[in-house]
C-alpha cells in the first residue's frame, strides 16, 4: 500500500516524499479513505501511530477540493483542530505546515502562553486551518476575534485528555459556534462514559478505527 493507492493528490504526495514517508501506517490506511469519502470518524489511537497525518492529509485534500475552480476573495477558517495542550497543538501545526507546503493553504496555531496580538494578526491575514487549545480559543471567541461559522471539518484530538484537563465545557461552547452540518473526526486513546456520551452527540454514523 502506498499513499498514491490511497488517492492522495500530487501536491500532498510531493510533500510526503520530501518528508520521507513511503508507507502509510495502519491508522492512515484505515482512516484516509473514510475521511475522503466525507464520513465522520471515531479513532481510538495513541500518539506515535501516525494519527496526525491520518486526519491531516485527507483534511488538506478536502479543503483543496472545496476551493477548486473557485476564486474566493476571502480566506475563511474551514477546518478547526482542538488539542488539549499547547505542545501538541504546535506539533500538529508543524506537521500540517509540512504536508501542505506545496499548496496555498494557510494554517495558524491559537494557543495560550504566547502573545494574543500576534495570533489576532495572523487571523486577520486569513487562515484556512486553525489548530487551537480550548482556553485561548474561548478568549478569542469572547472578544469576537475569530469566526467559526464556515468550519466544515472539526477534529478533536486526544479528547480524553481534554476531558481530564477540565476543558469539556469550553469544547462544547466552541462547538456551538460552528455549523451543525460538518464532518467531525474524533480521536481518543480511551473511551470513558463521558467521552462515549460526547461521541453520541457529535458524530453521525461514524467509521470506527481502532489501533
Ligand atoms: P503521530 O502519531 O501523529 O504523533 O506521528 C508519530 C511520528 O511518525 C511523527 O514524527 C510523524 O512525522 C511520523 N509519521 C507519521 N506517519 C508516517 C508515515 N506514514 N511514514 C513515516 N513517518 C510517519
Amino acid at each position: 500500500m502506498t499513499f498514491h493507492d490511497l488517492n492522495i493528490i500530487p501536491s500532498v504526495l510531493k510533500a510526503l516524499d520530501k518528508e520521507n514517508y513511503t508507507t502509510p501506517t495502519p491508522i492512515q490506511e484505515q482512516s484516509i479513505p473514510a475521511i475522503l469519502a466525507g464520513r465522520d470518524l471515531l479513532g481510538c489511537a495513541q500518539t506515535g501511530t501516525g494519527k496526525t497525518a491520518a486526519f491531516s492529509l485527507p483534511m488538506i485534500q478536502l479543503l483543496l477540493e472545496q476551493q477548486q475552480g473557485k476564486l474566493t476573495a476571502v480566506r475563511r477558517i474551514r477546518s478547526l483542530i482542538l488539542s488539549p495542550t499547547r505542545e501538541l497543538a504546535l506539533q500538529i501545526a508543524e506537521n500540517i505546515q509540512a504536508y501542505s507546503q506545496f499548496t496555498d493553504l494557510r494554517c495558524t496555531a491559537i494557543v495560550g502562553g504566547v502573545s494574543q496580538k500576534v495570533q489576532e494578526r495572523a487571523l486577520q491575514r486569513g487562515a484556512d486551518i486553525v489548530i487551537a487549545t480550548p482556553g485561548r480559543l474561548i478568549d478569542l471567541i469572547n472578544q469576537k476575534c475569530i469566526d467559526l461559522q464556515y468550519v466544515n471539518i472539526l477534529v478533536l484530538d486526544e479528547a480524553d485528555r481534554m476531558l481530564d484537563m477540565g476543558f469539556i465545557h469550553d469544547v462544547k461552547r466552541i462547538i456551538a459556534k460552528m455549523p451543525r452540518k460538518r464532518q467531525t473526526l474524533f480521536f481518543s486513546a480511551t473511551m470513558p462514559p463521558e467521552i462515549s456520551k460526547l461521541v453520541k452527540t457529535l458524530l453521525v454514523n461514524p467509521v470506527k478505527v481502532e489501533i
